[in-house]
């Protein structure tokens, strides 16, 4: 699915003498390379404030414990994504309210989003799914006018632009509260391990998400609040530093990918290529196709027999997971979501795709259709 290696391969020297480097320096933790990466995506995604922690499930967590909410409050977040989302709330004893998500790009949906607020939610997440941006000038009116909180998952969608009404963009991430991220190696910016990261414009906030990053110390050893201890060391932080410089790079490498297969799947009726809507730049983390008519697993067994990987993100709708199941709570709420969960397959999408390599999959995919 994802081809780290030739990536590793064309940055090998820069990467393996920043590593030696760190491991010279010795400054393991909280050292130089880190202040340097965060000052340096904070340029990226022109934002007043990046903090780097251990993963992207930490930022999550740590960005809804910034924001105070009380045992019980509701957070509002898509039914259609990856756990961590949902496991945070969870886990901080606040009430995950799933909604639906739009069956065209896959973000949280509008209409589901606002009948499910009650005076109980203090929080919405929506998450930038498979690359691109949710419709975040319309999630922000709402969130306005319900005075909510916004934390964006941004894990799968660095790097993309959102696009406002007016033509002006902002990177993904710096629009709501809080912005949240993950280096986890096939994210589309990752690190050779596990790490993190959390944006935001509000200065007050930003401290707050770096005392509780922090073991909730705001001076050493002071303890105001309870924390977690989550960061990002310095050898990811150095990999990350040379990474950066080519983030837009990988993004258009996926891109072209993305759109030699759209091409190429164009005419098929039982192929819905993904859809990127006008208020999003798409940088496909996954690239990931609805069919309509075939056997979804018999496709993937079939691409699998000819060695080409494919994957289901995702095949179970969370309010289906054990862990997450809620009274009254019914597939009927999610009729996208549990359409996408038996229709979905993504292929594979990375920044080393050969021209080679695609006309293969591609013309796999046509045949089992065609069969
Ligand atoms: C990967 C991912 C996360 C979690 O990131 P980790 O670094 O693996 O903890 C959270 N949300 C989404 C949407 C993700 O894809």
């Amino acid at each position: 699915m994802v081809d780290l290696k030739s990536q590793y391969l064309k940055i090998k020297k820069e990467i393996d003498s920043s590593i030696l480097d760190v491991i010279d320096s010795t400054a393991f933790i909280k050292g130089p390379e880190v202040k340097k990466f965060q000052a340096e995506l904070e340029e990226y995604l022109n934002v007043k404030h990046v903090i780097p922690c251990g993963n992207g499930t930490d930022a999550l967590q740590i960005a809804l414990m910034a924001l105070g909410l009380k045992p019980g409050d509701e957070v509002i977040t898509a039914d259609f994504t990856f756990a961590a989302t949902v496991e945070v709330i969870g886990l901080l004893n606040l009430k995950p309210v799933l909604v639906d998500v739009e069956k065209e790009t896959f973000g949280i949906d509008l209409t589901a989003l606002e009948k499910a607020i009650t005076p109980k939610t203090k929080a919405i997440i929506p998450v930038h799914l498979f690359g691109q941006c949710s419709n975040m000038e319309e999630i922000m009116k709402i969130a306005k006018k319900h005075n909510l909180f916004v934390i964006e998952d941004t894990a799968q969608a660095i790097g993309a632009d959102y696009i406002f009404k007016n033509g002006t963009t902002k990177k993904a991430g710096t629009i709501g509260n809080v912005g949240t991220t993950s280096f986890f190696p096939s994210k589309n910016l990752g690190c050779y391990g596990d790490g993190g990261a959390l944006f935001t414009n509000d200065s007050e906030l930003a401290k707050r998400l770096q005392a509780i990053v922090n073991h909730g110390m705001y001076e050493r050893y002071h303890h105001e609040e309870v924390g977690v201890n989550s960061r990002l060391d310095s050898i990811q932080a150095s990999i990350l530093r040379k990474k950066l410089p080519h983030l837009d790079e990988y993004c258009t490498a996926r891109h072209k990918a993305a759109m030699y297969y759209n091409n190429a799947f164009g005419k098929l009726a039982q192929i819905i290529t993904p859809v990127t809507a006008d208020y999003s730049t798409h940088v496909f983390h996954q690239y990931t196709l609805k069919t309509k008519g075939i056997d979804r697993d018999e496709l993937r067994t079939f691409l699998a027999a000819k060695d080409i990987p494919a994957m289901i993100y995702y095949p179970i709708a969370l309010h289906n997971q054990k862990a997450y199941l809620q009274e009254g709570v019914t597939d009927q709420n999610f009729p996208v979501t549990m359409e996408l969960c038996n229709s979905v397959i993504s292929l594979p999408m990375h920044t080393e795709l050969e021209e080679e390599q695609l006309k293969y999959i591609t013309e796999a995919v046509i045949e089992f259709c065609e069969k």
